[in-house]
């Protein structure tokens, strides 16, 4: 059995009255209905309501180290609101997301608690990295209308200490009866995303499809053994679907030669410092900035719709970054560090412990914003289809 399919006959079993119950008539507030339900980047429920309106709720494994919305027995709960700017809920939302949780609350009474084992972060780069050929079940995610994902690997070999994918990853193995391995030290090849994809791109209505957003990067080494991302792409190519590729690998000019037949496209990569130094402690494994410039500057001279991310803005220097990216992107993205205090030793480590105060983002974002617009670089656009990476 495949690792995902465990997942599933897992989840099927603990969830189902969970499923079940969201689903029945009455269970949740109108006009909300349970339109999704998935578990690659932990477990998801996605809700539809009024007017194209979206509600998505993720749960992770319960952990009172890191903030969340809700935190129950088994659960640290959080909700994404797609479609709209306001971040504060409006009533129905908010009876939505109460009726999700009490359902959650309900549900566990009826189980024994989860097991709970952690990740490890932060093993020697040069150790032995785990590599499994699994096989998924489907290769488009849906996020909202017109917006999907796609993960052709899960697990990523850079390891970046940050990494939002850790604490996903880490339920979801545990979940499936998988031991806990390092973070960076493991990575699921989805060996069949390709020909899924192939039959999926027939039936699904055409939307942007982000690789990838969370759990792995689409170019890291083994990319170069396997091509799955490239083989995706292909079959991207020959269909009204329009691909969103961010990653942090110079591996990603393997593929200039099919990306220039794919004038949709939009490619970006992660620079969230200039100061290589500073990468080197975040993100040890991952290449270094002056290597992601140089492919972001190849991308560029290409003629293709490029981007940069700066998503966490890691210590830098902001007018220096400015410079170095402005001239090879048609827009920029940014956003803060999730859960800095989980991280604390690692902003001390880079020696810029006054990072980890939220003024030190915005006078950094402000510098930022300033500075790409003094060069006519969009940051944080909203329109389509520059909102459909983050
Ligand atoms: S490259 Fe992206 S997916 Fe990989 S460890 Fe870093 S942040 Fe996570």
């Amino acid at each position: 059995m495949t690792a995902v399919a465990r997942v599933r006959g897992f989840i099927a079993g603990r969830f189902e009255q969970l499923r079940v119950g969201l689903s029945s008539p009455g269970a949740l507030p109108a006009p909300w209905t349970l339109a999704d339900w998935e578990v690659e980047q932990g477990v998801t429920f996605r809700f539809a309501g009024a007017a194209g309106a979206h509600l998505e709720v993720d749960l992770e494994r319960s952990d009172p180290g890191r903030p969340c919305f809700v935190r129950t027995r088994d659960f640290n709960v959080y909700f994404s609101l797609f479609g709209r700017r306001a971040s504060a809920l409006s009533p129905s939302e908010e009876a939505l997301l109460g009726a999700v949780v009490g359902a959650i609350r309900a549900q566990e009474r009826a189980f024994p608690a989860l097991r709970a084992s952690l990740p490890v972060v932060g093993e020697p780069p040069r150790s032995r990295v785990e590599v499994r050929e699994v096989e998924a079940e489907r290769a488009l995610v849906a996020e909202a209308p017109g917006m999907y994902y796609l993960n052709p690997y899960v697990g990523c070999i850079f390891g970046c200490t940050y990494c939002y994918g850790i604490g996903r990853t880490a339920f979801v193995r545990d979940l499936g009866g998988l031991p806990q391995a390092s973070w960076g030290r493991w990575v699921d090849v989805r060996i069949n995303a390709p020909a899924l994809l192939a039959r999926e791109v027939l039936t699904e209505p055409p939307g942007t499809v982000r690789m990838s957003p969370l759990v792995t990067d689409p170019y890291q080494p083994l990319e170069r053994r396997y091509r799955v991302t490239r083989r995706c792409l292909e079959v991207l190519r020959e269909s009204d679907f329009t691909p969103v590729v961010l990653t942090r690998s110079p591996t990603v000019v393997d593929d200039l030669a099919l990306f220039r037949t794919m004038p949709r496209l939009l490619v970006g990569v992660s620079i969230p410092t200039d100061d290589d130094g500073v990468r080197a402690v975040f993100e040890p494994s991952a290449p270094p900035i002056a290597e992601r410039l140089a492919a972001l500057k190849a991308l560029r001279q290409a003629g293709l719709r490029t981007f940069a991310v700066a998503h966490p803005m890691l210590p830098m220097n902001a007018a220096a970054l400015v410079e170095a990216v402005a001239p090879w992107v048609e827009a920029v993205r940014l956003g803060p560090m999730a859960e800095k205090a989980h991280i604390a030793p690692t902003y001390a480590r880079a020696g810029f412990p006054e990072a980890l105060g939220d003024a030190w983002e915005q006078d950094v974002a402000g510098a930022l914003r300033a500075g790409f617009a003094a060069h006519g670089v969009p940051v944080n656009p909203t329109t389509e289809p520059w909102n459909s990476f983050r």
